[in-house]
């Protein structure tokens, strides 16, 4: 139906980002398909080692996930740091990463685990990697007719410390800055690291080159200030209700050094 009806029809997953932009008026599609019915969207699997996400997977359900807190807690983390319990019930994960507003919790986590996107449209399936799906605010990879249908995630290694902080105005609210982390320590050392950045830029931002600095480091407090400035370097936020931008690149400072705290002091 999707591709049939083209740029005239929309999917609608929970709707709690589309329904709010139809009734702005900043999204008139003519159609809604509802994703809803689709069964195999749903749930939450093992694949190998990778964790396999159905695309209409609330944000409840990755909260009540026993095998997403095993095995990737950041998921949890930040599923609860969404909205408010009444969103968190409808919102889905696709929905979330699929929508491509930098405001969104999941995607900039979605950079930082390497996670891929199946997507399926009327050329068959195909994979993107996380890392190259956002292309600007509400512009993503996927083209008239596409249903992201999964989220692929690999596992972290087992002993992985990952913590994502967010500064909000109020419970509730999208984020002002937040930084996600996921590392591992081995002989007191970074081993590997990775960072996503959400809501400073109009697209979530992979951090490559802060975690670049901090790999091999103990996370000193000089590398840890090299870091933080590498990646406020890559921040471009809007001055906006949440504060003017400069303050916002140094609240993601601010995140991310917390974030790093945190992550240490989680892995083992
Ligand atoms: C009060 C309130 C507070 C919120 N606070 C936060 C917050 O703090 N952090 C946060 O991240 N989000 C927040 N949200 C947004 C919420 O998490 C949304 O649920 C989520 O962004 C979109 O998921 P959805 O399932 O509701 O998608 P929908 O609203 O149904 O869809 C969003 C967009 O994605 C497209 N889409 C959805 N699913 C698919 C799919 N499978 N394939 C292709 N396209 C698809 C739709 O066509 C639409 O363009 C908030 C929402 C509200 C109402």
């Amino acid at each position: 139906m999707l591709a049939k009806l083209g740029d005239d029809g929309r999917a609608i997953a929970g709707g709690h980002s589309l329904i709010p932009m139809m009734k702005l008026r900043l999204a008139t599609p003519g159609h809604l398909v509802d994703l809803a019915g689709i069964a195999d969207l749903k749930g939450i699997r093992s694949d190998g080692n990778d964790i396999v996400i159905g695309a209409m997977t609330t944000q409840h359900d990755v909260v009540g996930s026993d095998l997403l807190a095993g095995k990737i807690p950041l998921l949890r983390e930040t599923a609860l740091l969404i909205a408010d319990p009444q969103v968190r019930y409808m919102g889905t994960l696709g929905g979330n990463v699929a929508n491509g507003d930098p405001g969104n919790d999941m995607p900039a986590v979605m950079l930082c685990l390497n996670a891929t996107y199946h997507v399926t449209g009327k050329g068959g399936e195909r994979r993107i990697p996380a890392r190259e799906f956002y292309q600007g605010a509400y512009f993503t990879a996927m083209e008239g007719g596409d249903v992201l249908t999964a989220v692929r995630i690999p596992v972290p290694p087992a002993g992985h410390g990952a913590a994502y902080e967010k500064l909000k105005r109020k419970v509730g609210d999208f984020a002002t800055a937040a930084a996600a982390v996921i590392l591992t320590i081995g002989g007191g050392k970074v081993s590997s690291c990775s960072i996503g950045l959400t809501n400073v830029a109009e697209t979530p931002l992979w951090a490559e080159e802060a975690a670049k600095i901090l790999t091999g480091s103990s996370l000193d407090a000089a590398t840890v200030k090299r870091a933080i400035a590498a990646a406020e370097a890559i921040t471009s936020p809007a001055s906006d209700a949440r504060g003017p931008a400069h303050y916002r690149t140094k609240m993601a400072g601010v995140m991310l050094m917390r974030a790093l705290a945190r992550a240490k002091a989680n892995a083992r």
